[in-house]
């Protein structure tokens, strides 16, 4: 899974714009310095608000050699640019997929969220490379094991 953009409300942007980027004049300026920190495509909007869009591509690891899939930012864009449905590994072979896009909620925190213990081994394959999207949302770097997250809509 990746996090390809970050779509905050007005509201959440004036709040993050007066903490940490005050210094700053130009309004062009400030997202761009926002999207650095960030590492993501940054955007504000009032209709969608406030989610790390987080897209994945299924299949994977691919289902002929079995290995995992490489460069998944750039197989995503291309899997979205040549509207083929077809998903190329590592090593070559060309499979037809589908592209999930979760929209994750950031700044929804349960009142619970602080004292539960964060989870850092995977329940999978037990090694610790857990990366958080949310609270409750997280998912494994080294297998495919997710929290649940549920796919809102897909391509
Ligand atoms: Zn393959
Ligand atoms: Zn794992």
């Amino acid at each position: 899974m990746v996090p390809t953009s970050v779509i905050l409300s007005p509201k959440s942007y004036t709040v993050v714009e007066v903490e940490y980027l005050e210094s700053l004049q130009d309004e062009s300026e400030k997202i761009s310095t926002l999207e650095q920190q960030l590492g993501l495509p940054v955007s504000v909007r009032s209709d969608d608000t406030d989610i790390v869009v987080v897209k994945e591509l299924v299949p994977n690891p691919c289902p002929i050699c079995h290995h995992p899939l490489k460069f998944l930012r750039e197989l995503i864009e291309r899997f979205e640019n040549e509207e083929s449905n077809l998903i190329r590994c590592p090593l070559g072979h060309r499979y037809s997929g589908i592209l999930k896009v979760y929209h994750l909620n950031i700044f929804q925190r349960s009142e619970s969220a602080e004292t539960e213990q964060k989870i850092t081994e995977c329940p999978k394959c037990h090694r610790h490379n857990i990366q958080y999207l949310g609270p409750t949302e997280m998912f494994c770097l080294d297998c495919d094991w997710d929290s649940g997250m549920v796919a809102r809509y897909r391509v």
